[in-house]
């Protein structure tokens, strides 16, 4: 009797557990999808935003509202509600590959979007992305 007791409350507690991580799940992974939209909305704005200022990418990333994105809330992590970091001072004629935009920890099951300065984006790891972020500072720029 006891036993059958003790089974049912371990197979209630199982039961509890997949109930409270299967949302989680759904809701990190449309984390995810928000935050490669995100970041793919920043891309197609810079560039347009480059394309009117001879090249160059805004100061700041708030320099895009309201007239290349329509709210702040695009520069925000959808997993942790972190503000993107922006490397200012690229132009379009920096490399394709220097990361222009990323989130500022690996909120995505330790991997973190990056935005590249061609509008691609990227979910790296965090020995990928310091590598990339490094590569981009190394570049030599114009004076
Ligand atoms: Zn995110």
């Amino acid at each position: 009797m006891k036993r059958a007791i003790v089974a049912a409350v371990l197979a209630l507690l199982v039961l509890l557990v997949v109930l409270m991580l299967l949302p989680v799940s759904g809701f990190s992974r449309g984390a995810r999808n928000r935050c490669r939209y995100n970041m793919g909305l920043i891309g197609a704005a810079l560039g347009e935003y480059a394309a009117h200022h001879g090249g160059a990418f805004p100061p700041s990333l708030k320099h895009l509202v309201p007239k290349y994105i329509d709210h702040e809330e695009t520069f925000v992590c959808a997993m942790d509600h972190a503000t993107y970091t922006y490397v200012p001072g690229l132009t379009t004629a920096d490399p394709e590959w220097v990361v222009v935009v990323y989130e500022p920890e690996p909120y995505h099951e330790s991997r973190r979007f990056v935005l590249y300065r061609n509008g691609e984006v990227e979910l790296l790891d965090d020995g990928e992305f310091e590598q990339k972020l490094k590569a981009g500072r190394d570049e030599p720029r114009e004076p």
